[in-house]
């Protein structure tokens, strides 16, 4: 496999073969994140991602998940995503589900039609990065996106029978707008009822925008509890059907799993207990948080 770069993939995609389609993000302006900003976006040829597939096909033929790398892989064109689909499928016959990342451009580009060809092809579930039911936040951070038509991104998905899963970034709001941010995000999650929704903390990442806010003192990360605090008021202000919350991610202080509704009252109570003891034991060390 001829990975280019830093190769990112969603937790949940750890078992999977990762498939690089696409080099870096369409996107790459949001001023927290590092991960493609050493890559000029392209779409891989459907030679170069032919060889790969070939490749891989000699140790992993029994795999069982594919992800299709790098950011964004939804943003190809249809008429070149579904012969890269097919590739794909054609090659692994216990192939059970492939994984893509989509931001509401991308998603917004493909009809619902478009959407449900892939799902036919096996694309089960699009990660959506979400971070913030604050439109003053995602103004900041250039995310390059309306609520509005995220929550329009997000029903074609589910319309497409496609699982949906996003992802909300604590301390996205700083010191500032935490609150706003928690509550504005818990409230949006509500509006877009995800299948799955993963809450990662804000590492401050080496040459990008925000860390040189942090360092002129116009952005104030906040502190662990501040943070804490605001998982407990999004979980608090999310009102959904069935979605799986996790902020088991290697950047938060507390790891939390918990079904919403069902577990929202016990989870709230385990999260306001750490708060009330204060005990830096009970949270992740600094050493071990990571992106
Ligand atoms: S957060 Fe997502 S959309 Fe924004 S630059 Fe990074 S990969 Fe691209």
């Amino acid at each position: 496999m001829k990975y280019e770069g830093t190769i990112y993939r969603p937790p949940s995609e750890a078992d999977s073969l990762i498939l690089q389609v696409t080099i870096g993000c369409s996107h790459n302006k949001c001023t927290f994140c590092g991960s493609y900003k050493d890559k000029k976006f392209r779409v891989r040829t459907f030679e170069e991602i032919a060889e790969d597939v070939q490749e891989a096909k000699q140790y992993a033929r029994y795999i069982r998940k594919v992800f299709l790398a790098d950011g964004d892989a939804l943003i190809i064109p249809q008429k070149r995503l579904l012969p890269i689909v097919q590739l794909v499928r054609d090659a692994f016959p216990r192939l059970e589900r492939i994984g893509v990342y989509g931001n509401t451009k991308s998603i917004l580009k493909k009809s619902v039609e478009e959407l449900k060809e892939l799902k036919d092809l096996g694309v089960g579930i699009v990660y959506l990065g979400v971070e913030s039911g604050d439109q003053v936040v995602l103004d900041r951070v250039c995310k390059g996106t309306l609520l509005d038509k995220t929550a329009e991104a997000a029903q074609k998905v589910k319309d497409a029978g496609m699982l949906l899963s996003v992802t909300v970034l604590l301390g996205l709001g700083g010191v500032e707008r935490s609150r706003m941010h928690a509550e504005e995000t818990g409230k949006f999650l509500s509006r877009i009822k995800p299948d799955y929704a993963g809450a990662l903390s804000v590492i401050v990442v080496p040459g990008t925008v925000l860390a040189d806010e942090i360092k002129k003192g116009t952005f104030v990360v906040p502190d662990p509890y501040m943070l804490l605090e605001e998982l407990y008021i999004m979980i608090e202000n999310t009102n959904v059907d069935h979605t799986y919350f996790a902020s088991n991610h290697a950047s938060n202080y507390l790891p939390v799993k918990a079904w919403l509704p069902e577990e929202k009252e016990k989870t709230l109570k385990a999260i306001k207990h750490v708060l009330a003891e204060r005990d830096p034991s009970m949270l992740r060390p600094e050493f071990m948080r990571a992106l």
